[in-house]
This record gives C-alpha cells, structure tokens and sequence, in this order.
C-alpha cells in the first residue's frame, strides 16, 4: 500500500476495535504473501567494545560497563548450536569497531561458520557502519545480511541522540546503507520507538524512509532508558511502556502493509515491556524472532537497555518455525 504521511500517521493513531483489526489486517498480508511460518535467527552477541557514544546505548564507548568479546570457539560453538538446532540463521552483532584486526577476526570467522554448515547457515552482521571494503571484504567471506538501523531518520533528532564528537553522522549513516545495498547484501534498518522528542510525524517519515531506500529487513522496537546514559537524564516526559510497545506494534503492522514482502523481526526490546511482546509482534505482522544464543555471560554483559539481562524467554514453543530455512526475504528474492 502506498500511504501518504498523513495516513501513515492516521494508523498510527488508531486505538480500541480500529487498531486490533490493523493488526489482523497486517498479520493476514504476511500470511498471504510470505506464509504463516516464522524465521528464527539465533542472536549471537559477540561483544560490548564499541567506539561509538551514542546517548541512549548501554554498551556506549563513555559507559562503564564492564567489556568483553567472545573468542572464536564461542563463536563457532554459537553457530554450530544454531545450525544443529535448525534455526536456519544467525546474527553476529556487537559494537562498532574499526581495527584491521576486528575486521580479520569477523572474516575468518564468517568463513569458519561457512564451513561448519557448507553454507547453509544464514548470517546476519550487525556491526556498525563500516567501509565499503569492509562489508565487500565481509560479504565475500559469507555474510549475506546487514541489520544496520538508521535510529531515527528525522536528522534533527538523529543529531539530538548522538554526540556531536565528529563520530556520529546522520549523512555517514545513510551512505552505508547505500554500501551496503551495492556490495549485495539483503538490507536491514530500524528505528527505536518513543525516543523523546519523537512525534508520530517522525514515526510516519521512518516508515517513508524504509520504504524509499526499499529495505529487504526491518527491526523496530521500543526505546528503553539505559541507566547511566545521557538520554537517561531527559527531563521531559517520554511514553509511558504501555504506549511505546503498542506504538512499536502499529509500526509493525503498517509497515507490513507498506512492504508486505519484506522480513520484520520481532525485537528483542518488546520483550523488556512485556513478556509475550515478541509474541505479539509475531501476531501485528512481523515474521522474524532472535532467540538470544549468546553464551551465559555475554547475555548479561550485553546491556543495551534496563531490563536486558532479564530478558531469558527463548522459547519457541507452539510458534511455526520455518526449521532450517536461511530465510531470505522475498522482497530480496524478488528483486
Ligand atoms: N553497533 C551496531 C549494533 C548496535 S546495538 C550498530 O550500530 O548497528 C543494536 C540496536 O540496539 C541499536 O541499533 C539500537 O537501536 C538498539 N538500542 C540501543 N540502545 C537502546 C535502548 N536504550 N533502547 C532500545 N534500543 C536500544
């Protein structure tokens, strides 16, 4: 469907019987165009050492969390518990890091994942903005999905949710997504919903920017205050939980409708509001969920948001897997 923003912004402020009929309206048009089976990516969290310093993150270079990165046996033994398991797919996610040395260890890694599963495991990197060559050099040696969300794509209040340290560049951000596009990757952003300062118009222009730069992947889901960060200190009021997941929801569903063929996850975040939220994205219209398969310890270091490390539900349930599918998007398929 192609909304205008202000229809965009209409559904966004649905509420009661009107909203519950979006979301069934959403969860159809998933069934009907890319099946009623979900993919599963296990979610590996390779580690917290980041350069960058943004304001709402947990694992920010300023923070004092304490860091880690897994080592490669952890990695592999991620993967291979993925794949053996049938999930189909993994993502490898962490903080954004330059290093040649960084960049080596995920190539060699990418291709001992490879290896252990002759290329059938489907992997998703999510590590940041990187340079051309760097996602080229990444994609040859068998990553073939990139989750890089542009946060917010109002660049006011991308500007205001960022540090203004010379590191963090609304313009830098879009240009990797363009990289990203051309060195073959399957496309993925998001946004976090109920940011301060965010109005439902920013929410409307967020779904418009996914669909202009026609994304393959989507993952959205609420913010979530990360003590001891400076966004943490915003005196203004932000949503109250309730409001912000069922924000994430709307979001969800519309951009389904928007794009019905593309891959939506689940986010993990819903999950710090409300027990069964990732459940519920399922049932909004999104398709992809991310069991957390990070070793015991990299969960709890892993701490983007309050709440994270509580997060323990990994159950799949009575939910309709698609067993060991890669789970590509149609969208890319179809391109
Ligand atoms: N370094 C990678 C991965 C970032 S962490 C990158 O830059 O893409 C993954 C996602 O966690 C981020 O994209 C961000 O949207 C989300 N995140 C970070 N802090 C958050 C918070 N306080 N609330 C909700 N989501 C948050």
């Amino acid at each position: 469907m192609a909304y205008t923003r202000n229809e965009i912004i209409e559904l966004l402020r649905l509420e009661g019987k009107d909203k519950e009929a979006l979301f069934r309206e959403a969860a159809a048009l998933r069934d009907e165009t890319i099946g009623t089976k979900v993919y599963l990516r296990g979610l590996i969290e390779y580690g917290n050492v980041c350069t960058k310093d943004c304001l709402y993150c947990g694992i920010r270079r300023s923070g004092d969390t304490p860091r880690y990165t897994l080592d490669r046996q952890q990695v592999l033994a991620a993967a291979r518990f993925a794949y053996e398991s049938g999930y189909g797919s993994i993502v490898i996610q962490g903080g954004e890091i330059h290093s040649e040395r960084h960049i080596d260890t995920i190539e060699q890694l990418l291709r001992d994942v490879a290896a252990l599963s002759s290329g059938r495991l489907g992997v998703t990197l999510s590590l940041g903005e990187q340079s051309y060559e760097t996602y080229a050099r990444w994609r040859e040696a068998g990553a073939h999905r990139y989750l890089l969300r542009i946060e917010a794509s109002n660049r006011d209040l991308y500007a205001k949710i960022h540090p203004d340290d010379g590191m963090h560049s609304f313009d830098r951000r879009v240009k990797a997504l363009e990289d990203l596009r051309e060195t073959g990757y399957q496309v993925g952003t998001g946004v976090m919903v109920g940011l301060p300062w965010q109005t439902t118009g920013d929410l409307a222009d967020d779904l418009l920017f996914m669909r202009s730069i026609d994304i393959d992947m989507c993952g959205m889901g609420p913010y979530i205050v990360s003590d001891g960060t400076p966004l943490a200190a915003y005196p203004g009021p932000i949503a109250p939980p309730g409001h912000r997941l069922d924000m994430t929801l709307k979001m969800i569903s519309v951009l389904r409708l928007m794009m019905p063929d593309i891959n939506i996850a689940a986010a993990t975040a819903l999950q710090a509001i409300d027990r069964d939220g990732r459940r519920t994205a399922l049932a909004c219209g999104a398709n992809v969920i991310m069991p957390n398969i990070s070793p015991e310890d990299a969960k709890h270091s892993y701490t983007l948001y309050n709440g994270k490390s509580t997060v323990a539900d990994n159950s799949i349930g009575d939910l309709q897997a698609a067993w060991n599918e890669n789970g590509d998007s149609l969208h890319f398929r179809r391109r």
